[in-house]
């Protein structure tokens, strides 16, 4: 994000509102840390323009202060617009495609984090009977994810027999989903967070996850993980007896999506 500093009050209403906590105001002036800025435009959305020219601001203000009185703008408008989302070049434009919910992926043609993940599995059909789908969440608001970090998740797990999810945007990033390495000019850039969805056997299920908390623990962010598979035709969840016995008891708060539409054919 971009602070026209000429026209920048300094009035901090759009500090409170980044999801990455890189804004701060100094000298009157808001100012971006680049690095950490992931060009969500939360910002931008949420400190609507409200059309004050800032010398009329600043005036007021200094009038205002003169007399002991105050005068703050409502909290949910910049108040001379100041705010700019700038044009974006590759590869600082991935972090408004992975950060900025409103802007469609270009690889998969959808919007947010680019995937339906494994929801919609009962249309899709992807996760058979006997597979298991896993979805790696990385980086979260306050932390964020650089590249660099999924490229070290998913080369590790491309060591194992996995399969990445091709409809992923992240999947569409690697130089060879064979060795799960991502471009190297996109190491450097950071999003708010991003999803990599793989198709493992479920019998290597505990495996993949030993592995995945391993490499967990060399990454700058924090991850989740989701596990889905196919119910059994009793009813029972695969997953969980396998989840449990590797040291991974199930959460209370996982999801469960009811046949949100007709199985595609062999898959009932
Ligand atoms: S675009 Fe997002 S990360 Fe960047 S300054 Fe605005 S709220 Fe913060
Ligand atoms: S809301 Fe606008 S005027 Fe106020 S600090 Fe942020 S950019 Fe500057």
């Amino acid at each position: 994000m971009e602070i026209d500093a000429a026209k920048c009050v300094g009035c901090g209403n759009c500090v409170p509102f980044c999801t990455m906590g890189a804004i701060r105001v100094e000298n009157d002036v808001a100012v971006v840390n680049e690095d950490e800025c992931v060009e969500c435009s939360t910002c931008y959305r949420c400190c609507g323009p409200e059309g004050l020219r800032a010398t009329f601001v600043r005036g007021l203000r200094r009038l205002f202060r003169a007399l002991h009185l105050r005068y703050d703008a409502p909290l949910d408008v910049c108040p001379t617009g100041a705010l700019v989302p700038p044009e974006l070049k590759w590869p600082r434009s991935l972090r408004r495609a992975f950060s900025d919910p409103t802007v469609t992926h270009d690889s998969t043609g959808m919007a947010g984090r680019g995937t339906e993940e494994i929801k919609t599995n009962d249309i899709t059909g992807r996760i058979g009977p006997g597979e298991a789908g896993i979805v790696i969440d990385l980086g979260r608001p306050g932390t964020g994810v650089f590249f660099r970090d999924i490229d070290t998740m998913t080369r590790a797990l491309a060591q194992l027999d996995v399969f990445f999810e091709p409809q992923n945007p992240l999947t569409h990033l690697m130089n060879d989903p064979q060795n799960g390495s991502l471009r190297k000019d996109i190491a450097n850039e950071k999003v708010l967070s991003a999803i990599i969805e793989l198709k493992i056997k479920l019998a290597d299920l505990p495996e993949v996850l030993h592995l995945v908390e391993k490499t967990a623990t060399a990454l700058d962010t924090v991850i989740s993980v989701g596990v889905s598979t196919k119910c059994d035709p009793e009813g029972g969840i695969p997953h969980e007896s396998i989840c449990s016995g590797a040291g991974y008891p199930l959460s209370l708060n996982g999801k469960t999506n009811l046949g949100l539409g007709r199985p595609v054919e062999g898959m009932s």
